[in-house]
């Protein structure tokens, strides 16, 4: 039975970290914020005060953090991966830049340790539901070895291709995410504005043409969806910082390709002003905000 160290408990971390417990796996946890070790705690989890004490004596080690910044902060800023067993495997699960992913994995194959970046999609409901879709990017055998654990948390899960691989499919898949929930914002808007009620119009268009993953499962209208953080004052969720920071992820990507990207740079637009008006910590769906007539 191997041992697993999780380090980030968020929105994303919290529910994935209580699955692999479920699944009867022995965890050591840690955040930077102690209170968000004591769900896990309670369910049964070593609380470690420091990310080299939770990865002492761990065969696999997870991390679900914000940003590129934390990520290459944890791994590269101190002397974590000098604590890490060479012979574990270290499983990087947030959406950061494909070049930090590199940079990270490449370190850690310094030092003999292989690394996947695995960025997940599916929202904290999959998390939750254990159903999240994995996008990998690393070596074959290095897959292999995650699989029985990646299983634990989500249902799909795919090798995009070498290091880095995963995040440039999960920075294009946002950067469509953040496109059709401000799409889709905008189509209700316009229905309601024109005298539509918002649930009509959207049983409309999620057996219609316009259906999307926002229509089925993450209305953005308040009310639509009782499980939607849309009717839970967009509490939960994903962070619109966070859509800014993937759709900036996306800017980046294109600017290293001369790729042109003139919707994605558009929604970027848009959660930077929705973060500006005040509204980056709530759940990205609540950029009907910035639709919305008074
Ligand atoms: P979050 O902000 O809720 O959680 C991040 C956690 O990391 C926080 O608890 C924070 O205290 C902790 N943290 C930050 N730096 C740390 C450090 N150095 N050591 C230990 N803990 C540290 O974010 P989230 O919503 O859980 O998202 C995590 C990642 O997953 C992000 O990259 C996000 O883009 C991605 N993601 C989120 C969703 C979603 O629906 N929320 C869906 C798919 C992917």
């Amino acid at each position: 039975m191997s041992n697993i160290a999780f380090i980030g408990l968020g929105n994303m971390g919290t529910p994935m970290a209580l699955n692999l417990i479920k699944a009867g796996r022995q965890l050591a946890v840690h955040d930077l914020l102690p209170a968000n070790m004591d769900k896990l705690a309670a369910a049964g989890a070593r609380a470690a005060a420091t990310a080299r004490d939770a990865v002492a004596g761990a065969d696999i080690v997870i991390t679900m953090l914000p940003a590129s910044q934390h990520v290459e902060g944890l791994y590269l800023g101190g002397d974590l991966l000098a604590h890490i067993d060479p012979r574990a495997l270290v499983i990087e699960c947030s959406t950061i830049a494909p070049e930090s992913a590199r940079k990270v994995a490449a370190a850690a194959q310094a030092r003999g340790i292989s690394m996947l970046d695995a960025p997940v999609s599916g929202g904290t409901a999959g998390a939750a539901a254990g159903t999240l879709t994995f996008i990998v990017g690393g070596e074959d055998q290095a897959l292999a070895r995650a699989r029985p654990v990646l299983e634990q948390m989500g249902k799909n899960i795919f090798h995009a291709g070498p290091a880095g691989a995963g995040q440039v499919a999960k920075i294009c898949n946002n950067m469509l995410l953040g496109i059709l929930m401000a799409g889709t914002a905008e189509a209700l808007s316009l229905g309601v504005a024109n005298g539509l009620d918002p649930k009509v119009l959207s049983d409309i268009i999620a057996k219609s043409s316009g259906r999307n993953w926002a229509t089925e499962l993450y209305n953005p209208w308040p009310g639509v969806m009782e499980h939607a953080p849309a009717s839970k004052g967009y509490a939960g969720g994903f962070g619109s910082d966070l859509m800014l920071k993937d759709l900036g992820l996306a800017g980046e990507a294109a600017q290293a390709t001369r790729a042109s990207i003139p919707l994605g740079a558009l929604a970027r637009n848009l959660y930077a002003l929705h973060g500006a008006a005040g509204h980056g910590k709530l759940d990205f769906s609540s950029i009907l905000k910035l639709y919305q007539q008074d």
